[in-house]
């Protein structure tokens, strides 16, 4: 208890805006912090089921909602380091958090008296007065208490634990025999000749592995950074061949590693739980809560874009057949002959690398610029701050401000790789905005990403990729900065998945407009504007193929929905099932032996069961939603107002469909996606 008591996790933060005092904390208090924050969150649920008042949203609900506060703002701490900057001893922190944090989650929804009280009044919702806002909560709370199992009777319950139970353990099954499987196979070269057409950089790193396993000569393996590249480059066909054939065999091989049964397992036992809960089939469980929100509605937009897509992935396929045999492929085009002609060709047409780009994008001008098309197009701006504590020295805050000057948030942001950050780029905040005693709390957001750094030669210069990834994760951020709510789990980027990349992909559309490029676009030595050549070769390579890409992607979401939509017991051999379901967008002669569903970890081992289609759903809504900034000008203020007041600001708190609607002034139709990616 001493301890604690100079614990500065649990104190009040008396630091700048009340943001972590990151100064002052230290591995060793996370622990500990976090067992005294669960006690206090228990008593806090404890005051909610021993309340002799008749259940209300602000009794119950709303309490619940806000129950936790302090567990809350620490372990996003903790996970936030954790991917941000991390080592040995914070790394064992979490993992001995986790299950503490777990263990609590599961309490509550296993509650009897708190699921009582909510479930009163979940049943009466339809005849007293609420606000939209407060409806949704009243549901999502309702729902996240059924799916956790709250609403089965004891032998009910029993069967559901076991299945739950022997779901999780099948998934991370079904990744580590994809996993194995990746890594045990090699391609090994030792004939120099067998290297043709492979880019240095590649046979370089494949020595090398050669060298790391004792071996001669040249290692390439099933992981993307050496699978990619070998078959875009690869003049060697049987070898291109070869890699395709193991990669598309994974866990399908009949070994010990094989998928084949987990993954007949796991749709059963899905299946089986969807039913006890209530529902027909998994993926109209898993939908309740989405944009799409039944399985009818996906399927009707999959097929939708399936006809729109289909002459364009046969005409991409015929132009790719047609260059191949100019090229001297005597064959009929194959599987493993696509990624190889495709590349060739592109380069042909549109051969622009990041080194030429790259010199127009230093980071410090693409920051302003970023922060200055949110104050062009919302009003607000941004003001360093260097006295609010930081995790490291790399990161920069600011104070985030509207157009009346109001207080909105605070923004982190850390730029650079280091030993301790995870891979990528990512939006986190470290805290969500919600009212409590009708005082708005702003939020803390944080923007993480892996950005070249500067060197004594040159300042930090973006590839295009990066500067995409950055206007992607300053969309999530907006999202979470603007938002005007009232409870904390609908705020901010608490919203459906199907609905949460438009903010973000939305802003990746700026990377194409000339009208922005021209406001920074200048090559930091010679000050020379970025050539109009290079913005249009950017745009058309951008919709290069697309048609094909997009009849993939289609593929594995009508995959997707037909695992999940089953609505009974099923023996079925996966590759009958698969071939069944996948011949409608087949562009290649069959191939014996290769099998998707055995490897396909999105729906399998991760959690994009029935979800898979959301790829493209959130593409059709940023293409739909930036055409028409585009009709009005792409800084139109009336536009971007009413994206900002109907979107960015309100969270979860209507139902995402009416609230594009009422941007849009209509549904979001496919058109606007066709058209940019040249369908
Ligand atoms: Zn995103």
């Amino acid at each position: 208890m001493t301890e604690n008591k100079n614990n500065p996790l649990l104190a009040e933060w008396n630091t700048p805006f009340n943001t972590p005092p990151f100064n002052l904390i230290d591995t060793a208090h996370f622990l500990p912090a976090v067992e005294e924050a669960v006690k206090l969150a228990e008593k806090e649920i404890q005051v909610i089921t021993e309340n002799t008042d008749k259940p209300t949203f602000k009794n119950t609900i709303a309490a619940l909602d806000s129950a936790g506060e302090k567990l809350g703002r620490i372990s996003s701490v903790l996970f936030n380091l954790n991917s941000a900057e991390t080592n040995k001893l914070l790394q064992e922190a979490t993992q001995k958090a986790a299950p503490v944090l777990t263990r609590f989650s599961n309490d509550i929804t296993l509650n009897t008296k708190l699921f009582e009280r909510i479930a009163k009044i979940f049943e009466k919702k339809d005849t007293a007065v609420y606000t939209t806002e407060e409806k949704i909560l009243i549901e999502r709370k309702y729902r996240n208490f059924m799916l956790g199992g709250a609403g089965l009777k004891e032998h009910e319950r029993e069967r559901f634990r076991a299945i739950s139970e022997e779901l999780s353990t099948l998934s991370l099954k079904f990744d580590e025999n994809v996993l194995e499987e990746t890594n045990s196979w090699v391609l090994h070269i030792t004939d120099r000749s067998d290297l043709a057409g492979l880019p240095e950089n590649l046979t370089d790193a494949a020595a090398k592995e050669a060298v790391s396993r004792n071996s001669e000569g040249w290692i390439f393996t099933l992981h993307y950074p050496s699978y990619v590249p070998f078959m875009q480059y690869s003049e060697k066909r049987h070898l291109r061949e070869k890699m395709f054939r193991a990669y598309s065999s994974r866990a399908f091989r009949g070994n010990e590693y094989d998928n084949r049964n987990i993954v007949i397992k796991i749709v059963n036992l899905r299946l089986e739980i969807a039913k006890m809960l209530g529902f027909t089939n998994f993926a109209e469980m898993v939908l309740g809560d989405r944009m799409a929100d039944t399985p009818e509605k996906v399927e009707k937009f999959l097929e939708e874009l399936y006809t729109a897509a289909k002459p364009a992935a046969f005409r991409d396929l015929n132009t790719i057949k047609k260059f191949a045999s100019e090229d001297g492929l005597k064959e009929p085009l194959e599987r493993w002959d696509w990624a190889f002609y495709s590349e060739k060709l592109k380069k042909k047409l549109y051969d622009i690398d990041d080194e030429i780009l790259k010199p127009y994008f230093s980071l410090e001008k693409v920051e302003s610029a970023i922060f200055g098309l949110a104050t062009k197009l919302y009003g607000i701006r941004f003001s360093a701050n260097r006295s609010i504590p930081v995790y490291h020295p790399d990161v920069k805050t600011f104070e985030v401000y509207d157009n009346d000057d109001t207080f909105l948030a605070i923004l982190y942001v850390d730029y650079h790789p280091r030993a301790g950050k995870s891979g990528g780029a990512w939006m986190t905040s470290y805290r969500d905005q919600r009212k409590k005693n009708k005082k708005d709390i702003r939020p803390f957001i944080s923007i993480v990403a892996n950005f070249t750094r500067s060197s004594e030669s040159r300042p930090s210069l973006l590839s295009f990729n990066e500067l995409t990834t950055f206007l992607h994760e300053f969309g999530h951020a907006l999202h979470g900065m603007l938002t005007k709510c009232t409870h904390e789990s609908l705020s901010g980027t608490n919203v459906a998945r199907d609905f949460v990349e438009l903010p973000s992909q939305f802003m990746e559309n700026y990377a194409y407009e000339k009208e922005w490029l021209d406001t920074f676009a200048v090559h930091y030595q010679t000050g020379e504007k970025l050539p109009e050549e290079f913005i249009v070769k950017i745009k058309e390579a951008a919709a290069y193929n697309e048609g094909y890409a997009c009849y993939r992607q289609l593929s594995f979401g009508f995959l997707d929905m037909a695992w999940h939509s089953l609505g009974n017991h099923t023996e079925i051999s996966i590759s009958d099932f698969e071939n069944e379901v996948m011949t409608k967008t087949e562009l290649f002669p069959p191939v014996e032996g290769l099998n998707m569903s055995a490897s396909f970890g999105h729906i399998f081992g991760g959690g994009y069961a029935a979800g898979y289609y959301g790829y493209k759903w959130a593409e059709v809504l940023d293409a739909d939603a930036f055409q028409y900034f585009k009709e009005t000008g792409i800084f139109n203020n009336k536009t971007a107002e009413s994206f900002r007041k109907n979107i960015l600001e309100k969270g979860g708190t209507e139902d995402p469909a009416s609230l594009y609607k009422n941007f849009r002034g209509r549904d979001p139709s496919i058109d606007a996606l066709l058209k940019r990616s040249g369908l």
